[in-house]
């Protein structure tokens, strides 16, 4: 099965994404997750990037689908895999449709207002990529899954996700009626309980 997630940021791409494609037993496809191994690593495309990511714009679409046509050659892919985070505009939507073939595309729904209180609260871990919320930590610096120090990213700060905000209305929300049209898209709400929306997901995906 080869999935998409679309959505807000926040809105819980990657915990269902990752979850999904866990349960599934194919790999899931972050190109932010991507960005940020190259960035760590400091390659020319990783310094490239971060002037756009640290001000809370998108990476300039050939560089996206490029990483992207060559991670899909992996031989991982080959029974499927779960994008998250791409494809984010047209451009790179229509790139993609002439390299794979999507069968559903979930589109996750959350109001800016659950977004903000989501992402200003959103803690990550660099030693075991895991991601979680304050609000649910005994402690908000240390990570419950491996012992390691919680971050919180750079582009969470509250100006940067009001930027990121804007820049997804703008260019990546035009994607809903592009695959609503192809008749791939499946809503699904989820501003509610974590477990309860990746019920939904797989009900969408008649998975469940
Ligand atoms: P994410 O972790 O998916 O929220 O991505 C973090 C940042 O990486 C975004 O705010 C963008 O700057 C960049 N990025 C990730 N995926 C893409 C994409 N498909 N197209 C352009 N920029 C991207």
């Amino acid at each position: 099965m080869n999935l998409i997630f679309l959505g807000p940021p926040g809105a819980g791409k990657g915990t269902h994404a990752v979850r999904l494609a866990h349960e599934l037993g194919i790999p899931q496809i972050s190109t932010g997750d991507m960005l940020r191994q190259h960035v760590r690593r400091q390659t020319a495309l990783g310094v490239e990037a971060a002037r756009y990511m640290d001000a809370g714009k998108l990476v300039p679409d050939d560089v996206i689908i490029g990483m992207v046509r060559e991670r899909l050659q992996q031989p991982d892919c080959a029974k499927g895999y779960v994008f998250d985070g791409f494809p984010r505009t047209l451009a790179q939507a229509e790139a993609l449709s002439t390299f794979a073939d999507i069968h559903a595309v979930v589109n996750l729904l959350a109001g800016d207002d659950v977004i903000i209180r989501r992402l200003s609260g959103r803690r990550v871990c660099p030693a075991c990529n895991g991601t979680f919320h304050v609000r649910y930590l005994k402690d908000p610096a240390i990570c419950p899954d491996c012992g390691g120090a919680l971050v919180q990213r750079a582009d969470d700060a509250e100006e940067t996700v009001l930027n990121r905000l804007t820049v997804y209305h703008r260019q990546t929300e035009p994607l809903i009626a592009y695959y609503r049209q192809l008749g791939l898209l499946r809503d699904v709400d989820s501003a509610g309980e974590v477990d309860a929306n990746y019920l939904d997901i797989k009900k969408a995906l008649n998975l469940a």
